[in-house]
């Protein structure tokens, strides 16, 4: 199923992301999470993609499986900056084999040291192919602070705008702990013509070791009351974990509150993690109709 048909349902959805191995030893582990995730029935799940293209083979099985043994429709990550325009065809190919129907399509983050391949240089130009290359449904991001390396805020929405007028069917967002960030970003991109649909991407923060990741890779904005439970609770793992989550899901329910009707959780391979949420949400986003 694709998922711009499920959003066009207009209801509320709730979907998961999970992560592939980097290495063959763990992908039974990885396997098992995503099962188990996948066995909560969520409206669809991602799978992400390794930059480098290396683990690419398992971003589609996990795909293909989390769709053929659960029925849960599934969205495979795609990134470009380091493949080749040969090596993104081909897993083209595989995903199409397997009957996967929906991509996100992706640049992919600019390696340290920098090399990339020269056949890519911004997602809108993978978008652009891969509408000619099947009949996929496709998703990209969106950052509601701005991606890191562009100038400002409205730069980077007028190059969302190049990923829509390419093709793509809907937008998922970085994360942010701040819905007011998201609901002024919704204001300026429809403002700017973009009218696909926006899904939430948001991160139950578990560990506090995971906040200094965060603000280091991205600069996400932390608002004070999140500080707080860092502050209270970082150094009480079972403490920091039920707050994280506890605080996820308040953001999830002012979000459906206020229209925002796509929600998808960066679950990080955590089954049990996206099951407290699922079932704190079962009446807010309830069964399918
Ligand atoms: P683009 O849309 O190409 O934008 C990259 C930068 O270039 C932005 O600053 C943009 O403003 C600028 N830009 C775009 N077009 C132009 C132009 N024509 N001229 C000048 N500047 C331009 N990474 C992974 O490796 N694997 C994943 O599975 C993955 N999944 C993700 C899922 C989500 C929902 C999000 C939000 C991010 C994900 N990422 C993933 C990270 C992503 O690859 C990085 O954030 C990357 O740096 C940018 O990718 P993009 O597709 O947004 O790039």
């Amino acid at each position: 199923m694709k998922i711009r048909d499920i959003l066009a349902e207009g209801r509320p959805t709730l979907s998961f992301e999970v992560f592939p191995p980097k290495t063959q030893d763990k992908y039974e582990s990885v396997e098992k999470a995503a099962f188990a995730i996948a066995a909560l029935k969520p409206d669809f799940m991602s799978v992400t993609y390794g930059a480098g293209g290396g683990t690419s083979q398992y971003t589609v099985q996990i795909a293909a499986d989390i769709k053929e043994r659960y029925g849960v429709p599934s969205l495979a990550h795609l990134t470009c900056v380091s493949s080749t325009r040969e090596k993104v065809h081909q897993v083209l190919e595989e995903l199409k084999e397997k009957g996967i129907e929906n991509i996100l399509a992706l640049r992919g983050d600019i390696p340290a040291d920098g090399k990339v391949e020269k056949d890519y240089q911004y997602a809108s130009q993978l978008i652009n192919e891969i509408k000619q290359a099947g009949d996929f449904c496709i998703g990209a991001a969106c950052y509601p602070e701005g991606h890191v390396e562009s100038v400002n805020k409205t730069e980077d929405i007028l190059h969302l705008k190049e990923k829509v007028d390419a093709g793509c069917d809907f937008v998922t967002t970085q994360m942010f702990f701040d819905n007011n960030i998201l609901y002024n970003y919704l204001y300026r991109i429809r403002e700017k013509g973009i009218t696909v649909p926006v899904i939430a991407g948001i991160m139950p923060v578990t560990h506090a070791s995971q906040v200094k990741r965060i603000c280091g890779m991205s600069g996400t904005y932390l608002p004070a009351r999140f500080k707080a439970i860092v502050d209270r609770f970082g150094d009480n793992p079972a403490a920091m974990k039920q707050a994280g989550i506890a605080y996820a899901t308040e953001q999830i329910i002012d979000l459906v509150a206020n229209g925002v009707n796509g929600i998808h959780v960066y679950s990080m391979n955590k089954p049990d993690v996206a099951a407290k949420i699922k079932e704190s949400l079962s009446e807010i986003i309830g069964p399918k109709a």
